[in-house]
């Protein structure tokens, strides 16, 4: 990619905007609808063209160091993947395709994600389709087998969220941690809710 591709990116509402007008939130990968070079999305802000994998992950996850690139794990980005939920940090020789695949078979989900797997009083089966996971995966995440550093399940009786609440907390501007306090359920979950990255059955 050109330099202009490396800027710094500043989150911003208008970003947003621009950014999920040319996003289809398709699954398994949300699909770049804007223009691509070699099957990457980019986007072109005030002249400078700017990775939309880039401006993904600086929109729903967080600030870019300048000595790290934004790699895809879910192998998709040459079709034009710009979900934040398949996004990481790297470097460019984690792009090296032995690294990049064990890399990818130890880890494909976000500490924050084991956190509300931990919390999700849904069914197995469920937590498992909406986090693209096996079946026998989640129970070794609650269980603490997988990600021992993040402890297993704690709490003896997570809330249950019923569809109606998702929908209200999807709608309630206010921040995250005030509106878990309501509900007695963790920042983290409510911001993925609010993401749409879990209870995704919910419209
Ligand atoms: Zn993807």
């Amino acid at each position: 990619m050109k330099s202009g591709s490396r800027l710094a990116i500043v989150p911003s509402q208008e970003l947003l905007d621009q950014f999920l007008k040319r996003t289809l939130k398709t699954h398994p990968c949300w699909t770049w609808t804007g223009s691509t070079v070699r099957g990457y999305g980019v986007f072109v802000v005030d002249g400078h063209s700017l990775s939309a994998h880039r401006v993904a992950y600086a929109l729903f996850i967080g600030s870019i160091p300048e000595d790290k690139d934004v790699l895809h794990r879910c192998d998709r980005g040459a079709l034009g993947c710009v979900d934040p939920n398949h996004l990481f940090l790297g470097t460019q020789t984690d792009n090296n395709f032995d690294s990049y695949f064990k890399r990818r078979s130890k880890r494909k989900l976000t500490d924050e994600q084991i956190i509300a797997i931990r919390e999700d009083p849904r069914p197995h089966s469920e937590i498992a389709q909406d986090f693209d996971i096996a079946y026998g995966t989640v129970g070794k995440i609650r269980r603490g087998v997988h990600w021992k550093h993040l402890g297993g399940i704690q709490q003896a009786k997570p809330k249950k969220l019923t569809p109606k609440q998702i929908s209200v907390i999807r709608l309630d501007a206010r921040p995250c941690r005030v509106i878990a306090r309501e509900y007695a359920v963790s920042g983290t979950l409510v911001s993925l809710i609010k993401r749409e990255l879990t209870y995704k059955e919910v419209a």
